[in-house]
């Protein structure tokens, strides 16, 4: 009792005598993949490598990894959360469903506070009311909302310092990505691409929210900056009008950027996949179809594209092209991987966009036999794009077609890894397929735009999920670990040789980055589809994980939803250390 007494003392007096925190800077952001007592962005740096550089907790010990605590997100609220934490200055901010941010003390998860977006009835999103993250900067955290807003809260109170509307969520707009900070201005995409929304990547005023400049994903539409006033002032059309899409459907086109960019301070680029074009049924828009199903590069002090590479040239699958591009250095290069949700590895150049490789990383694809290296176009097969509704018999559906990967795709939110220790790329992928087949469809505001209907089937018996290390350069498969439900976590790897990431069923997993060998696992008590993160405090190195199973899986996979219906819901933080004879010492007094 006494001793308890004197620690608080004690406490409060190094409270008191603390100085004033350093305020997270562009430059702390720049060298955040080599900080490893924070987690400042989201991928553990802006390249989104998800590489720790600790190595305490390693092959040789962790099977004695232990939770530390955890901290239940709370309420009726649960369903899916994909959200990776954040941590500096001994607080853990996680964002979780229905637009909510907890700050947490990071040694005895003790809540600090809590924000949560009122949310209007009648939000659309398409994939679960889900959040990836938030981003920090000078004395705030950002992240945006199911309603389409960003929200800057002081990373001391929780209260709001600004608030900005990215559109109108009427419209079906929303927001679940990370936001991304990138010389002082907090970079974001849109999602709503399922509702004919238009894509754009939008860069504000980090401190301020005020908005920098707009950069539409969609080839015609125009790209504006503003300057200290708000005037807005035309910054060029992206593409080239007509190019590529025809009529005026490129004014509802789509190409959303739902899961936000990474950003390589060596080339000087923000990197932006984007979604599908709208509507999915690919024969009411011949054409590729820019900017849609891509990988954008963008100059962040200008606003402009500066190179684009794509994927899925007139996607008829719903093969977003959001997925993350992590730079990398291969042969004296700097380059970027990509698994795209269509089933095909890029390595593409990351200075000009050129591609450098191109290699299946899923089992099964059907619509397309390779990717050319030398146009960079898929070889498609074109039996296996959904027919078109004009040519069926009653006009109402066209010839299914059986497709894989799924339009849940080989690849879909949930982040990989790359160790540069390894050299390889850790992939969270999935073998699934699905009937697909296209209806006439036209646009109407705030209503599904897709023109398809379709049915996720599995493929093989055993299992769906593979997590995958794979070799950039040879595009080789070197080790998988196969799981029996979809993966839909994120992936870290570590200096310590290890790879994490979560399954469904609950488990966060530490395998041999090298071989693929399982060397711990803990049951979470609901499925996992969120990223792990590490950090270092106090000289101890922590490993920490949300839980919580939802998602677009049991909202729209079929035959995979029905096989893995038993899954529980769930929402908390759970955090892990080393086992140490100190804490066992700490619970018997
Ligand atoms: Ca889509």
């Amino acid at each position: 009792m006494t001793r308890r007494s004197s620690f608080v003392v004690f406490a409060t007096a190094v409270l008191v005598a603390a100085p004033v925190v350093a305020q997270v800077t562009d430059a702390m952001i720049e060298s955040d993949a080599r900080t490893p007592t924070s987690v400042l962005t989201s991928g553990l740096g802006t390249q989104g490598q998800r590489f720790s550089p600790l190595a305490k907790v390693n092959t040789k010990n962790v099977g004695n990894l232990v939770p530390v605590w955890s901290f239940s997100f709370g309420g009726e609220k649960q369903r899916g959360q994909e959200s990776q934490p954040l941590v500096y200055n001994g607080r853990i901010f996680v964002t979780a469903s229905y637009s909510r941010l907890f700050a947490i003390d990071a040694k005895t998860g003790a809540k600090l506070w809590q924000y949560d977006q009122r949310l209007p009835e009648g939000i659309m999103p398409c994939c679960d009311v889900v959040n990836r993250g938030a981003a920090l900067y000078d004395n705030l955290v950002i992240f945006g909302t199911l309603d389409a807003q960003l929200v800057a809260l002081d990373q001391a109170t929780g209260k709001v310092v600004w608030k900005e509307k990215i559109d109108d969520y009427q419209a079906g707009y929303s927001y679940s990505g990370a936001p991304l900070i990138v010389k002082g201005m907090v970079l974001t995409g849109v999602s709503g691409g399922e509702f004919g929304i238009s894509g754009r990547v939008e860069a504000r005023d980090a401190r301020t929210g005020r908005l920098v400049w707009v950069r539409p994903t969609v080839e015609g539409q125009m790209g504006y900056k503003y300057d200290d006033n708000g005037n807005k002032i035309e910054n060029g059309i992206s593409g080239e009008t007509n190019q590529t899409w025809p009529g005026d459907l490129w004014k509802t086109g789509g190409a959303s950027t739902w899961l936000g960019g990474t950003y390589d301070p060596s080339t000087g680029l923000a990197y932006f996949g984007t979604g599908n074009p709208a509507p999915w049924n690919s024969h009411l828009r011949p054409g590729d179809n820019l900017f849609s199903c891509s990988t954008l590069a963008i100059d962040p002090t200008s606003g402009k594209i500066v190179w684009h590479y794509q994927n899925t040239p007139h996607d008829g699958w719903d093969f977003d092209g959001v997925n993350e591009f992590v730079t990398f250095d291969m042969d004296g290069k700097r380059l970027g991987g990509k698994a795209d949700r269509n089933g095909f590895f890029y390595v593409n150049d990351a200075k000009t966009g050129k591609l450098v490789n191109a290699f299946p990383f899923v089992k099964k694809i059907t619509w397309a036999t390779g990717i050319d290296l030398s146009t960079g176009r898929p070889k498609y097969v074109d039996d296996n794009r959904p027919g078109d509704p004009t040519k069926s018999g009653d006009g109402k559906k066209g010839n299914v077609v059986f497709a894989a990967p799924s339009f849940l795709g080989g690849k879909n939110q949930m982040p990989m890894a790359y160790s540069p220790d390894t050299g390889l790329f850790y992939v969270p992928a999935n073998e699934w397929g699905m009937d697909i087949w296209n209806e006439p469809v036209g646009y109407k505001r705030g209503a599904a735009y897709l023109g398809a209907g379709f049915t996720i089937k599995t493929i093989n018996d055993d299992y769906i999920g593979a997590l995958r290390a794979i070799d950039p350069k040879s595009g080789k498969i070197v080790w998988e670990y196969k799981n029996n439900a979809p993966l839909w976590g994120g992936v870290l790897a570590t200096r310590g040789g290890l790879v994490f990431t979560g399954t469904p069923e609950g488990y966060l997993k530490a395998f041999d980055a090298k071989t693929g060998a399982e060397l711990w696992h803990f049951q979470t008590g609901s499925g996992i589809v969120g990223p792990p993160i590490s950090w270092e405090q106090d000289g101890t190195q922590y490993i920490a994980v949300v839980s919580g199973w939802g998602g677009a899986v049991p909202l729209w996979g079929g035959d995979v939803a029905k096989k893995v219906n038993f899954l529980e819901q769930g929402g908390s933080l759970w955090v892990f250390k080393l086992f140490a004879p100190q804490m066992a010492d700490a619970s018997s007094h």
